[in-house]
């Protein structure tokens, strides 16, 4: 076994050492969640219900030490991981009691009698990313437990500590041994096992394009199911007609919350010229104003990168002279200020997925050229319209290519709505009832009369 030392990317310094595991202990993983798969599926659903529910319930007494650990490992805000926890938690408590209402259906046939079934897949492998280590795992866990699956959960190396302290909760709230089973390791060795594996039936990913691909081609051999939820690089419309000073002063959250690690960031501001110049003056406040600093201070709304590498890609996408650049604190940590670069829709700025707290401010004419600009990248996850025309605004909307958008507001993700992406940002939907359609296939059974 290799192992690899976890940092704090706000102090640089070393949480713990820890050990990875490698091909054998995946493929011990996966056995032991194939011996846990017959009993689990058999759980009545009341009790698998009562069992998420326990678990939810865990996730809120531990709140406080969960968020402690995503902060510390992620260099995430403590306000945002508190807010991330709390979600975990309702994202539990919502497929606790989804598990008895994504059920099959009866269908007029003739001859007999038809019905389908919902049933579940078998062992799944989840692989997440590090930007929201625990939110995603559960995002994912709650409905594979509730389509009555069972798992084997791989964090990111960089930030295991949120669900290996989860892991040890699922067992705390009386989930069988064998169901959940959380393994550190690399994406090379640990996640490319779970893509190969034979007795995995659906690997859940998220993480950039780049490895989506790789774990599509590797899922060809065993025809897989995969869900894919990659990179972004969303829109941030700002019409004329737009409550500019709300738009203002929500685009810096849309695109410099989690630091920028956030692949729904809204980093490409479009903003209709003719009130280009006002909004840009707003906007250059608003940013001035975003707290960055230590995570765990509650007042903190920006912390470091995830790490020293990461930071000098992130850079790599500065040139010349931004609109705006703040400051950062002195010292340790993986630090990069707030940059707003003025750009067009052609720079390498607007166009790749920078995963860092750079946002492209880039003008356009009129409706029509901010559709087609907005459309015109390879991504489609998430966006925001900014507009008080309320014709335009759904009119836009649906001419939007992107799995998830907001009109006036920069928020993404809900618990109880469909989230995913378009193009390459991937397919299948995570979050709400859409999500229990990946982790479940349906069985059509006919009875002759
Ligand atoms: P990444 O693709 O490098 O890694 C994601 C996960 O895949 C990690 O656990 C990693 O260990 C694993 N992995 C790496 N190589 C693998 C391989 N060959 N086979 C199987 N697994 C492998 O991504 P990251 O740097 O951790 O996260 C950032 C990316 O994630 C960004 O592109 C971001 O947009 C994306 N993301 C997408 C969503 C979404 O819901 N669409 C949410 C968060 C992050």
């Amino acid at each position: 076994m290799s192992s690899v030392a976890v940092v704090n990317p706000a102090t640089e310094e070393t949480i713990v050492v820890l050990e990875q595991a490698g091909a054998e202990e995946t493929d011990a993983a996966v056995s032991a969640a194939k011996a846990a798969f017959p009993a689990w599926r058999a759980v009545a659903p009341a009790d698998r219900a009562r069992l998420l529910r326990r678990l939810a319930a865990l996730v809120e007494e531990h709140g406080e030490e969960l968020a402690q650990i995503e902060t510390r490992n992620v260099g995430k805000p403590i306000s945002d991981s508190r807010g991330e926890v709390g979600m975990v938690a309702d994202v539990f408590h919502f497929y606790a009691g989804a598990v008895d209402k994504h059920h099959g259906e009866t269908i007029p046939v003739g001859g007999g009698v038809d019905m389908t079934f919902r049933e579940p897949l078998g062992v799944v492998g989840l692989i997440v990313p590090w930007n929201f280590p625990l939110n995603i795992a559960s995002w994912k866990l709650g409905p594979a437990l509730a389509c009555g699956n069972t798992v084997v959960l791989k964090p990111a190396e960089l930030t295991p500590l949120s669900a290996l302290r989860l892991g040890e909760l699922v067992l705390e709230a009386g989930i069988p041994e064998g169901v959940v089973n959380v393994l550190a390791g690399k994406g090379s060795v640990v996640g490319n096992r779970l893509v190969e594996h034979p007795d995995v039936a659906k690997v859940g990913f998220t993480g950039s394009t780049e490895v989506g691909r790789a774990v599509m081609a590797g899922a060809a051999e065993t025809i897989k199911r995969v869900t894919l939820e990659l990179g972004g690089k969303s829109a941030n419309l700002i019409f004329a007609d737009a409550d500019l000073e709300a738009a203002a002063a929500a685009a810096p959250y849309a695109v410099f919350g989690n630091a920028g690690q956030d692949c729904c960031a809204r980093s490409r501001i479009f903003v209709e010229r003719s009130v280009y110049d006002r909004f840009v003056e707003l906007l250059v406040d608003a940013t001035r104003g975003v707290h960055v600093g230590d995570p765990a201070d509650d007042a903190t709304e920006m912390g470091p990168l995830i790490s020293a590498q990461h930071r000098e890609q992130v850079a790599s996408f500065v040139d010349g002279d931004p609109l705006f650049r703040g400051s950062v604190p002195e010292g340790a940590g993986f630090w990069f200020p707030c940059t707003l670069m003025e750009a067009t829709n052609d720079d390498r700025v607007a166009r790749e997925e920078v995963f860092g707290p750079v946002a492209a401010v880039i003008p356009f004419a009129d409706e029509d050229e901010a559709i087609r600009r907005a459309n015109d990248t390879p991504y489609g996850l998430s966006g925001s319209i900014w507009t008080q025309n309320g014709s335009r605004a759904l009119r836009v909307a649906r001419e939007i290519d992107t799995g998830v958008l907001s009109i006036n507001a920069n928020t993404s993700v809900r618990v109880s709505t469909p989230f995913g992406g378009f193009k390459q940002s991937g397919f299948g939907r995570e979050l709400g009832m859409h999500a229990l359609e990946g982790y479940s296939e349906v069985k059509n059974v006919f009875v002759a009369t």
